[in-house]
């Protein structure tokens, strides 16, 4: 071998051990045989705003520093990047957008791509399958969240395109949260007439055991766990999402659901500690009747993840010595022995906006008993789980790069090679001396 064929070996092989260190560590995979193909099921819960710091914190007060929330006990645990396609902090448009269509696009969108085009969404697939679908949130429908799975909008801000959108062609079985000003008395008939039952109260909702249904409780946002009125009629997260899982369970193709705890951003965006706590138990309370379902379902999955961070807590102490809450106790009851554990621990927050920090991704169902835990995964691989489940491909998840460290690997895959060529020069100029001096 001649002297520059040895080079050339020596950088490719120093090349391809650098780019080896930064790619995948592992890349579990599951295949998973169905029982019967026909009604393969999907409830995906999204928290908005909730961080790990966020769990963490209303696990405190909700079970204790020893015992798990419901979200928490689910077999798989991993981590989500969730920056946009710019690889900046995302708002809840990017980010619901990622994981309902697997594309990174820019803040503000509505399932629609950096370029402009429309990019069909999960709940449009399990449409085009035959399957029934649901959408459940604490805020508005048209919130950013809930839009990007059923809408597509240039801006999240454009509520009155997203409502006529939800009217005129999402076909969704099963609609509950706020948002009700925003429709006209003209939209509400038309859906009625469209066979939706219009319900605006709990005990309207409790009433309909089938059919589709448009359930609006409240004029925009529903209302903040610490504030809601126990006696007043509105329907709990957990209330709604029993309630569709009972409805959408009726489809022998199966159903795709989305549930968004919409308002552990809005309390977080305030470095509200008692409320973002609130917030994250009710919905880990809705977690809880999505997992009873999954649990007696076999061909059904949970997905539970978040679309981004907001506020960045960290808890610097805690005095927790009062009781927890209990099911022999009423929910006044037990709100309020939450606010005072809540009270019982210190927070310092780090800013009133969003931040780029992983969230957690916990999930349950037979799909995903070989994938191993503590994976990092990209929002949008959560699109492509749920995408290939739903076709019954193999699910291959792989240990992804975290984008703070892309630039430090960028070096580090450049400076390898350059300092094993200079090396290797170094050398072969003194031997040539050496040898010059020899011949001399
Ligand atoms: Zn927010």
């Amino acid at each position: 071998m001649n002297s520059k064929l040895k080079l050339q070996t020596i950088v490719i092989i120093a090349l391809t051990v650098s780019i080896g260190f930064i790619l995948d560590k592992n890349m579990p995979s599951s295949s998973f045989q169905p029982t019967s193909s026909d009604d393969l099921t999907i409830i995906l819960m999204i928290g908005d705003g909730m961080g790990f710091e966020q769990v963490r914190m209303a696990q405190y007060t909700e079970v204790g520093k020893n015992a798990n929330l419901t979200m928490e006990g689910l077999p798989l645990n991993l981590s989500v990047m969730t920056h946009n396609v710019n690889l900046g902090i995302t708002d809840s448009a990017a980010a619901a957008t990622a994981i309902a269509t697997g594309v990174k696009t820019f803040n503000g969108r509505i399932a629609i791509a950096p370029n402009g085009s429309s990019i069909k969404t999960i709940l449009e697939i399990a449409l085009e399958m035959g399957k029934a679908t649901g959408v459940v949130t604490t805020t508005s429908i048209q919130h950013a969240t809930p839009a990007s799975f059923m809408t597509h909008v240039y801006s999240r801000n454009n509520y009155d395109e997203i409502t006529n959108q939800i009217v005129e062609n999402t076909n969704v079985d099963v609609l509950l949260g706020g948002g009700m000003k925003y429709f006209s008395e003209e939209q509400i008939q038309n859906m009625t007439a469209d066979s939706y039952s219009f319900v605006t109260n709990k005990s309207a909702l409790s009433s309909i055991s089938s059919g589709r249904i448009l359930g609006l409780f409240s004029d925009s946002n529903m209302p903040y766990e610490k504030e809601r009125n126990l006696t007043d009629n509105t329907p709990s997260i957990a209330d709604m999402t029993r309630k569709a899982i009972e409805i959408l369970d009726q489809n022998s193709s199966g159903f795709f659901l989305m549930v968004e705890g919409g308002r552990i951003d809005h309390e977080s965006h305030d470095n509200d500690k008692v409320g973002a706590i609130l917030e994250t138990i009710a919905f880990d309370l809705a977690i809880k009747e999505a997992k009873h379902y999954v649990e007696t379902h076999a061909n059904s999955i949970l997905i539970i993840t978040a679309d981004h961070e907001t506020g960045g807590p960290t808890i610097i102490g805690n005095y927790l010595d009062s009781n927890l809450p209990t099911s022999g106790l009423s929910e006044e009851q037990n709100r309020t022995l939450r606010i005072t554990r809540a009270n019982q621990i210190d927070v310092t927050w780090s800013t009133g906006g969003h931040t780029r920090n992983h969230v957690p991704f916990f999930s349950f169902g037979e799909v995903f008993e070989n994938i191993t835990s503590n994976l990092l995964i990209d929002n949008t691989d959560i699109y492509g789980i749920m995408n290939n489940f739903l076709h019954e491909e193999e699910i291959v998840l792989f240990d992804r790069t975290p984008v703070n460290m892309l630039p430090y690997y960028t070096l580090y895959i450049l400076l390898v090679p350059i300092t094993i060529t200079l090396i290797y020069l170094i050398v072969k100029t003194k031997r040539s001396i050496k040898r010059e001096e020899k011949n001399r």
